[in-house]
């Protein structure tokens, strides 16, 4: 049974700390202080970092938190030269076993080229990193608007139960994005005024799932790379 808790750092990221029995990972450390923190007042010891790209924000944390601890740091293998301490590489056709727990890779293309996310099968779970955010996308910084459709169609054939967990709280932003062009979603309205609220409570709008994105996210539900390439210029722009 995968365990996640969600630690808010830097200015609007989140890195994850999941637990399955005694097995401690994270994901995305993009700060170390607030991680270490965390594990000591809670006493754990992380066997695992989890890394979906090579960004500061997501990777900064590894070297204080590896030497410390002395964890296992997997990444995906086009992006090992710009990561720091990578153990173990790995790419679409690997599967991790977490303890006992089976962990799909799925290369999402679109944010950075070599860009990862990690599926916890058993237990239905998503970290989607920079790729797909609560009612968002991540920016293309290194690949096309096309690659990007690609790498969201891979994401959409996952059961609409899966628990996603990304890298950063955009929600707010993003509800705005897709109310301008996507008004009369009932769906949508309802649950822009969900996170509104969520966010008035200080509170993480983190996780969502894959069927609520399905319903609210627009790039999400697209079918075409031409008619996600119009929405991510729009958004580009807003
Ligand atoms: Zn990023």
């Amino acid at each position: 049974m995968l365990d996640v808790t969600i630690l808010p750092i830097l200015s609007d990221n989140y890195a994850y700390i999941f637990k399955i029995g005694e097995t401690v990972g994270i994901v995305d450390p993009g700060e170390a202080a607030p991680i270490i923190d965390y594990l000591e007042l809670n006493n754990l010891k992380p066997d695992y970092i989890l890394i979906t790209h090579h960004h500061f924000d997501h990777v900064d944390g590894i070297e204080q938190i590896k030497s410390k601890y002395n964890c296992i740091v997997i990444g995906p293998t086009a992006e090992q030269s710009k990561i720091y301490g990578i153990d173990k590489r790995v790419c679409e056709t690997d599967t991790l076993d977490i303890n006992g727990e089976d962990v799909q890779i799925i290369e999402t293309a679109g944010h950075t080229m070599g860009h990862i996310c990690y599926y916890f099968k058993n237990s239905k779970v998503l970290f989607s990193g920079d790729t797909l955010f609560a009612m968002g996308c991540g920016r293309l910084f290194e690949g096309t608007a096309k690659d990007m459709f690609h790498s969201f169609k891979k994401l959409r054939a996952l059961p609409n139960d899966t628990t996603v967990y990304c890298g950063h709280e955009y929600t707010i932003d993003n509800a705005k994005f897709c109310l301008s062009v996507d008004g009369d979603n009932a769906a949508l309205i309802e649950r822009a005024k969900e996170v509104q609220t969520i966010r008035d409570n200080n509170k993480p709008t983190i996780p969502t799932t894959m069927g609520l994105e399905k319903k609210t996210n627009v790039f999400m539900r697209c079918d075409t790379a031409q008619e996600f390439k119009k929405y991510r210029d729009l958004k580009d722009n807003f």
